[in-house]
């Protein structure tokens, strides 16, 4: 199991012997390998996170391993860091799970079913946001109606909660993009996936990472990473200000041929107004992709790790 921790303090502990137990579970069913563990990857925590990391290392060595990054990389580099750790440890599978028990952990079984029948992808949907509030809840879906009309393949609604067999990871390791939507990427990875639904609750101790800002970012990164249709919006924007701009021409001549005075302030300000927004509108488009190419041409490493064990 691979868990993504960014100051989690007040819930580590209990996430910890939550999971740990449901392996135990899971293998003594002989469901699971009994070499199964938790891959905690500490993303640059400023609280004990990496404190409680290593004390329940010493607890139990083979249950709990965990990686330190050097410096906050953010909750998809997390994820990726540790599925790519379980590829390097020769797992056979790995699955994705936020630290805050918002995913229901009851829903591993149904994933190991799944993936012993043959799936090498495994989505945890959430079937219910009752716990969302109404805002995340109409911001998240219009952002995955959004997606699907960009035209990316069509992302389930999960929270990076997944099963990915070694297969599934190890395709997942010829992505070198810096900028990563594991949300966009892991369903083109075209494998024979499956769905489980569960319940998401509520965190279960500290608060989210994720605020509004985070979130606009987040979305910002899921579109400008799978889908250059804005940079045709752009295009088909800039069309149609051309017509509206000769309708206007021949409107004008018109009034001057049959001797009517021009009114021209109005139009001015509004032609002004109207285009100068367009302008800036499309250059800050085209910028958003032009600084992700310059992130991109950087190829500096996702993450630095700083400490394992
Ligand atoms: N997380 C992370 N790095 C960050 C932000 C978040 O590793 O920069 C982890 C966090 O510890 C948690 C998961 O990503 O395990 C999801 O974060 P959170 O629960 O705060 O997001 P929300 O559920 O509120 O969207
Ligand atoms: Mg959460």
């Amino acid at each position: 199991m691979v868990i993504p921790c960014y100051n989690e303090e007040p819930v580590l502990e209990q996430t910890a012997s939550v999971l740990s137990e449901k392996l135990r579970y899971l293998s003594t069913r002989r469901q699971i390998s009994a070499k199964s563990f938790i891959l905690l990857i500490d993303d640059g925590s400023k609280d004990r996170t990496w404190k409680i990391a290593s004390n329940l290392h010493t607890a139990d060595p083979e249950m709990f391993h965990a990686v330190k990054f050097s410096h906050n990389r953010g909750h998809q580099n997390a994820v990726y860091a540790g599925l790519m750790e379980s590829l390097r440890r020769g797992c056979d599978a790995a699955i994705s799970m936020d630290a805050d028990l918002q995913d229901d952990p009851s829903a591993i079984d149904g994933m190991v079913e799944s993936y012993r029948a043959g799936n090498e992808i495994v989505y945890g949907v959430r079937n219910n946001r009752d716990t969302d509030t109404a805002f995340k809840r109409l911001t998240a879906e219009s952002f995955y109606k959004l997606m699907t009309w960009m035209g990316a393949d069509t992302i389930p609604d999960h929270a990076d909660f997944r099963l990915m067999s070694n297969t599934a990871i190890r395709a997942l390791s010829q992505y070198s993009e810096a900028n990563l939507f594991l949300r966009g990427i892991v369903p083109s990875l075209g494998f024979k996936s499956d769905k489980v639904f569960y319940k998401r609750g509520i965190r279960a101790a500290g608060e989210s990472k994720y605020p509004l800002s985070k979130m606009i970012s987040f979305a910002l990164e899921g579109i400008t990473s799978f889908s250059v249709k804005p940079l045709h919006m752009i295009t088909t924007t800039g069309f149609l200000s051309v017509i509206v701009g000769f309708i206007m021409l021949i409107y004008t001549i018109v009034s001057i041929c049959t001797g009517h005075a021009i009114a021209g302030w109005g139009s001015m300000m509004f032609s002004i107004w109207i285009l100068g927004g367009l302008i800036l509108v499309s250059l800050g488009i085209v910028g958003e992709y032009i600084g992700r190419i310059y992130i991109e041409t950087k190829h500096r490493p996702r993450y630095i790790i700083e400490e394992e064990i």
